[in-house]
């Protein structure tokens, strides 16, 4: 086999094979293969498209380029909770306590930020004294004590995805369906988990601009967890607007704990509440996906959920005081404000731009080795449909370099559009496919 008569034959919109495919991930992981002809490949897939054959071989064979994780000996349906990624998405730190109160064993593998989008391992790491590399057998051990355990992803797993995921970030090669089902699907088929749920993002903020583009992702995804034997759901959520008010790793843990505490912003506590009601359906411990809503909603109000997020921060080294006590968790130096110019209503808040702001106050990374300011971020004091006056106060951003805060000032101003009548809100959750 040669790599270029399979660049040539993609190119030409042919239709690679199971061998193909398999042979180019073999020989791209053992570095055989130099990144200019993946680079090729990537880009030619990335205009012709792959068909679903072609991304269940991509995805069995990224899978298979590193170790598959054993967590047999984990009682219970396991579930995994994967979100495409956002701006100010910290679902699982909310969803994942929610769902573990309620009986389900939650085994969750996550990642860091990149770009505009964070991570929940960055979010985690907020919390002085929190471990977030675990062994598989302690990860094991801990889902079997408290029902919950949260670790960064091992070097070893889906080996060909880091590389690939790495050389797609820098060709232009991310947003395309196959690329992004496979790098998604690999690694939660490789992490041992029983059944998983999907957040699919769509809207400004989200790799997936359209609702047609998130629901063929979302059904992609879906029916490669099935064939591989996972219970799997895709809840397509918006991504318009950055999902609560905070923005940044420490801002984020203080909002995810503010709902735990039954006092964080509608649209979190309501998407948290709905992905935990389908991560409870999936794990067998509802009959339907609104009846673990309505558990969800129970341990919520009863503190269940708070004090299963106390036992999980325990759990990993976490110091748990933070909880109680905001000012144990890092401080910002800085804070700079911005104030609306003219009276109306916010009419967009674009999801990206917030994103990349925050990115810019330190809060994200622009390369994979890059340091983030655990500190850093922002508070959208104005969200989508809200009144504002000239002179009131927009956002504020949060961080430890005031240089940085100010690079980030214009562009966070710039996310608000401001009108004169007051716009329809959207919905939160658009569809679920796979139920
Ligand atoms: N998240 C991933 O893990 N891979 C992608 O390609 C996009 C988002």
């Amino acid at each position: 086999m040669n790599m270029t008569d399979i660049i040539v034959k993609k190119r030409n919109g042919g239709k690679l094979s199971d061998e193909e495919i398999c042979y180019f991930i073999e020989e791209y992981t053992n570095g055989r293969i130099p990144d200019y002809q993946a680079s090729a490949l990537l880009m030619a897939i990335y205009f012709v498209k792959m068909d679903r054959d072609e991304t269940y071989s991509l995805t069995r064979a990224m899978k298979n380029s590193g170790d598959i994780i054993d967590l047999s000996e984990i009682h219970g349906i396991k579930v995994d909770k994967h979100s495409t990624g956002g701006v100010g998405d910290k679902t699982t730190l909310i969803a994942a306590p929610i769902a573990a109160s309620c009986g389900v064993s939650v085994a969750k593998m996550s990642g860091r930020g990149l770009g505009f989008t964070g991570g929940t391992i960055d979010k985690l790491e907020s919390i002085p004294g929190m471990r977030t590399a675990l062994e598989r057998k302690e990860f094991a051990d801990l889902v079997n004590e408290c029902g919950i355990a949260v670790t960064g992803q091992t070097e070893q797993t889906a080996k060909a995805d880091k590389l690939l995921y790495a050389l797609r970030d820098v060709t232009g090669t991310v947003e395309n369906a196959s690329l992004i089902a496979s790098s998604v699907m690999c690694k939660k088929l490789a992490s041992g988990s029983d059944a998983i749920l999907l957040d699919v993002k769509c809207g400004s903020g989200a790799f997936m601009h359209t609702y047609e583009e998130a629901c063929e992702l979302a059904e992609i995804m879906v029916d490669i967890g099935r064939g591989d034997g996972k219970r799997t759901a895709a809840a397509v959520t918006s991504m318009d607007q950055p999902l609560g008010n905070a923005v940044g790793n420490t801002l984020e843990v203080i909002e995810a704990i503010e709902t735990l505490k039954g006092k964080g912003p509608d649209d979190i506590t309501e998407l948290s509440l709905r992905l935990a009601g389908l991560m409870i359906y999936l794990a067998d411990k509802a009959p339907d996906p609104d009846s673990g809503a309505d558990m969800a909603d129970q341990v919520l109000t009863s503190g269940a959920a708070l004090a299963k997020f106390r036992d999980f921060t325990a759990g990993q080294g976490g110091d748990t005081r933070v909880i109680d006590d905001y000012s144990r968790l890092p401080q910002p130096c800085h804070t700079l404000e911005i104030h609306a110019e003219q009276t109306g209503f916010v009419r967009t808040l674009d999801a990206e731009m917030i994103g990349s702001a925050s990115q810019h106050t330190g809060a994200g990374r622009e390369k994979k080795d890059d340091d983030v300011d655990l500190t850093a971020g922002i508070i959208l004091n104005k969200k989508k449909g809200d009144a504002v006056r000239t002179g009131e106060r927009l956002a504020t951003l949060y961080g430890c370099d005031e240089n940085r805060l100010k690079q980030a000032e214009e562009e966070c101003r710039r996310a608000f559009e401001i009108c004169r009548e007051r716009p329809e809100k959207d919905s939160l959750i658009k569809t679920v496919i796979g139920i």
